[in-house]
């Protein structure tokens, strides 16, 4: 007989180990969605845990360019960038995010987990080295590990930990790479100390802007725009189309060599299905929105005032964020889990984040804004952030099946 550990047995026993710790994950079904309501198990919910922070999903220009150029062009592209996939629809939002964000080239990607991918594999490989911030996005983590370089990994946000981390990995070249925005704490990577620790290192820095393109920085160019960095300090950046832009995909941007090199070697770009033409067109026009319509910014960036002031006045605890991800602190999972079932029990979705995707301890509740809320729908929503503290036993014991990431 032949030894083997058997796949099915050792899920079954992973998944036991879930349940025991409140881990397991569940998805829920959107039925409809209106807005910042969605009906969820026949509930309408008011939604505060979408990337869709300037509202532009359902604008009525951006779905609109979707449908014409499927009537047009069909719904898929049909085959990869370089085979017979690459539309015009693809070379004029390539465009269109090279000139907004001030830099000589764009390349798209069917996603940001593909794209960060595509970055490392194309850029490193035995030898190499990424340095890289211990709360980045799991794109980036995988990202390294397949392209064989070595990882090392420094503290959230401390520069001085980059550079020793940098000093520890001499020779073959090195990448600095980080979230500029932090998917789950929503602080801002300290880029202008880690660009000169980058230029002192010689080290490229490559900045995922996933959750800044759009908010952040004049015209909503980004962190990388807002830490008034150019594409010699930072040579390659990701903006990813599915979160404030609103549809799906993403793009590199930056110096014309490195982004020719991706679109000419990279595995994750000449091996998959081009982006359907019409999401490319949807998100040229949410390029164009994002751009111009300043006050979809300002109305988001005057409801975080808002939330953070509310939140403080009723003694909830915040992290340090000023963008649209405000998560609250929950500590154990089953409280997390207890506070968003409470609140789903008022009309508010709001995941509860949990282990592995934040650290042990860690749990929170992500609470999203967007230009698409209401201050009063910010109120009702602190007060009853409040009454969930109050409730949610400090150790809840409670049943550990629930929802969210
Ligand atoms: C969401 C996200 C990604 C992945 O982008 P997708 O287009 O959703 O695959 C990459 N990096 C960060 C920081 C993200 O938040």
């Amino acid at each position: 007989m032949v030894e083997r550990d058997d796949p099915r047995q050792r899920i079954a026993a992973q998944r036991a180990q879930r349940v025991a710790q409140a881990r397991v994950r569940v998805r829920r079904t959107v039925a409809r969605r209106d807005g910042a309501r969605c009906e969820v198990d026949g509930r309408w919910l008011l939604n505060f845990c979408g990337n869709d922070y300037l509202g532009l999903s359902q604008q009525f220009q951006v779905v609109n360019a979707l449908m014409d150029t499927a009537a047009r062009d069909g719904a898929g592209g049909v085959a990869s960038h370089l085979v017979c996939g690459h539309h015009a629809a693809h070379d004029a939002l390539e465009r269109a995010l090279a000139d907004w964000l001030q830099a000589p080239r764009a390349l798209l990607f069917g996603s940001g987990f593909l794209a960060n991918l595509a970055v490392m594999q194309a850029l490193l490989g035995e030898g190499d080295a990424c340095v890289q911030d211990r709360l980045n996005h799991a794109s980036l983590i995988d990202a390294a590990r397949l392209a064989g370089c070595r990882l090392r990994r420094y503290p959230h946000a401390d520069a001085e930990g980059a550079l020793r981390q940098l000093r520890g990995v001499p020779g073959g070249a090195a990448m600095l790479a980080t979230d500029g925005v932090f998917s789950m704490d929503g602080d801002v990577a300290p880029l202008r100390e880690l660009a000169l620790v980058a230029r002192a290192q010689r080290a490229l820095l490559y900045v995922d802007d996933a959750h800044g393109i759009g908010v952040c920085g004049a015209d909503g160019r980004g962190s990388v725009a807002e830490a008034r960095l150019d594409g010699d300090a930072v040579p390659l950046q990701l903006v990813t189309l599915g979160k404030a832009l609103g549809g799906y995909g993403a793009a590199v941007v930056g110096a014309a060599d490195l982004v020719e090199h991706l679109a000419e070697t990279a595995r994750p770009y000449l091996y998959t299905t081009a982006l359907p033409p019409p999401l490319a067109a949807a998100s040229l026009a949410a390029v164009q929105l994002a751009r111009r319509e300043h006050w979809r910014r300002e109305k988001l960036a005057a409801l975080v005032r808002r939330f953070r002031g509310s939140a403080r006045r009723h003694g909830l605890e915040l992290l340090p964020s000023d963008t649209a991800i405000q998560p609250l602190p929950c500590g154990d999972d089953a409280r997390a889990l207890a506070m968003s079932r409470q609140l789903e029990a008022e009309g508010f979705w709001i995941a509860a984040i949990r282990p592995p995707t934040v650290p042990d301890g860690r749990a929170r509740l992500r609470v999203t804004l967007s230009a698409v809320h209401e201050e009063a729908q910010v109120d009702a929503l602190v007060e009853a952030l409040a009454r969930a503290r109050d409730r949610a036993p400090a150790q809840a014991g409670a049943s550990p099946v629930a929802r969210g990431a």
